[in-house]
């Protein structure tokens, strides 16, 4: 069997987002599964619509991810032609002409505003999807003074079939597919043409890509079927939909589209690649944490679905919680620090103890690095707020017991964690207080924060003398 070579062949249009990543990821996994290669393309012939930065901003995401292609622009190998479409014109032109040759093609002089008119006739007849009306095969017309297209000549009434992994037998009317571009007078090929000699030229064996690609494979197939070429194995990937299931874009409501937003909030490339794994794909049990090299080994085709797949922000959070619990302390702490806003909790001034061990207090319960922020307070200026304000009001006759914890706390040897738990259990007994009636009104005074991590630890580390400014602050 030949070696599996599969794709990621992005128009840098734009940057790496949840849609173009579930493509790379598949076309990855599929090909690691089977030992093969993973190939980054890049199909830049759009030349208008190119962004720029793009590209290398898609490479760095995707290496970030783990999506790391076996060749690339950057890696090429000499073999297999170039990686960037934009060096290929040369190529493209030649294959054009080798079909304008077999008469398979044919130079086609109309003016754009030649082609619009014969649009609005045809319309104008009724006819809801015009095509280009063959004047210049008919007229055969040869004037190589005057600019033109090089149209490919589809076949008659031919039915073309894939066997789309996804979706079984796909049939396609060549009638309902007019004689369409494949090089254009700026001597540029198109999508549907580069596509092809690309994918023989790299030898991909299978073709992954999303389902709004399904109306190019046709013509595609046309295209092999002119060289005499085998087709690759096609695979067109379901939708992924947002809560109003329409398509995921950067203006679906709750989810962030671009990889660099999740990588600035503080997002895992495990936990983003874990997650998009499961957009449109699912393991054949229950499990919802995988590690990449799990993925790969458990990856199935089959196993593609059929429906869309919904992008789910509260799922994408959890598989990151997951993968924040699983880091080791030491990795967690300065992947961690470096999302504390350090001009609201200077750190500067704190020792590495300290701030390792405040830090390692959230690691079982954030969901992404910037959720620190809305922690940290309680360790530098919190002050008290209404709400907080209003829970204290459930409880009556503090003063007495408030005034005994400061003079315990004033008077405490050894201020450490044990010892502060030693000291609550004893105001709690002196005034027959426990559970809540005890903790919330002595976490709210020493902390000034109703909520917050294991409350003799966070005394601790609030330290003696912030601690008791705390409780006074209550006189
Ligand atoms: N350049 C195309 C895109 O960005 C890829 C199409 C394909 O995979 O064939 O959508």
């Amino acid at each position: 069997m030949n070696k599996f070579r599969l794709r990621y062949a992005p128009s840098p249009t734009g940057f790496l987002h949840i849609g173009n990543t579930r493509t790379a990821l598949m076309n990855y996994l599929f090909a690691k599964h089977y030992d093969g290669d993973f190939i980054l393309r890049i199909e830049d012939t759009d030349i208008e619509r190119n962004v720029n930065g793009a590209i290398e901003s898609q490479f760095d995401n995707m290496e970030w991810l783990g999506i790391t292609p076996d060749e690339s622009f950057r890696n090429p190998k000499s073999n297999y032609g170039k990686y960037m479409q934009s060096e290929k014109f040369d190529v493209y032109k030649e294959y054009a002409n080798k079909l304008i040759e077999k008469n398979m093609a044919y130079k086609c002089y109309c003016t754009a505003e030649e082609l619009e008119k014969d649009r609005e006739l045809q319309l104008a007849k009724g006819i809801l999807a015009p095509q280009y009306n063959r004047k210049c095969l008919l007229n055969k017309i040869e004037d190589n003074s005057k600019p033109f297209n090089i149209r490919f000549k589809v076949p008659e009434n031919k039915i073309y079939k894939i066997n789309d992994v996804v979706r079984g037998n796909v049939e396609f009317n060549s009638k309902e597919i007019g004689d369409f571009v494949i090089l254009k007078s700026n001597g540029i090929a198109t999508y549907n043409f580069a596509v092809v000699i690309d994918d023989y030229d790299m030898q991909i064996t299978h073709v992954v890509r999303g389902e709004e690609h399904i109306s190019n494979t046709p013509r595609q197939c046309m295209i092999y079927e002119a060289f005499g070429w085998k087709e690759p194995t096609f695979c067109h990937l379901t939708l992924i939909v947002d809560e109003t299931k329409k398509k995921l874009s950067k203006r679906s409501g709750n989810a962030m589209f671009f990889i660099s937003q999740y990588r600035d909030q503080g997002y895992l490339p495990q936990a983003i690649f874990n997650y998009i794994s499961l957009l449109g794909w699912s393991p054949n049990n229950e499990q919802e944490i995988f590690s990449k090299e799990e993925l790969i080994k458990i990856f199935d085709e089959k196993r593609f679905s059929k429906s869309p797949s919904t992008f789910d922000m509260v799922k994408m959070k959890w598989i990151n919680s997951q993968w924040i619990k699983k880091m080791s302390e030491e990795d967690y702490v300065k992947f961690i620090i470096s999302f504390v806003d350090q001009t609201k909790f200077n750190l500067k001034e704190k020792n590495e103890l300290w701030i390792n061990s405040v830090l390692l207090l959230f690691k079982k319960e954030l969901e992404y690095g910037l959720q620190i922020n809305e922690h940290l307070d309680i360790f530098f200026d919190k002050q008290l707020d209404i709400k907080t304000k209003e829970t204290l009001k459930e409880f009556a006759n503090l003063k007495e017991m408030m005034s005994f914890l400061a003079k315990e706390i004033e008077n405490i040897k050894d201020f450490t964690e044990e010892n502060i738990k030693i000291l609550i259990k004893e105001t709690g007994n002196r005034f027959e207080k426990k559970g809540r009636e005890l903790f919330m009104p002595v976490r709210i005074y020493t902390t000034l924060s109703e909520h917050g991590p294991e409350l003799a630890k966070t005394i601790n580390l609030i330290g003696k003398e912030k601690v008791l400014t705390n409780i006074n602050s209550f006189k």
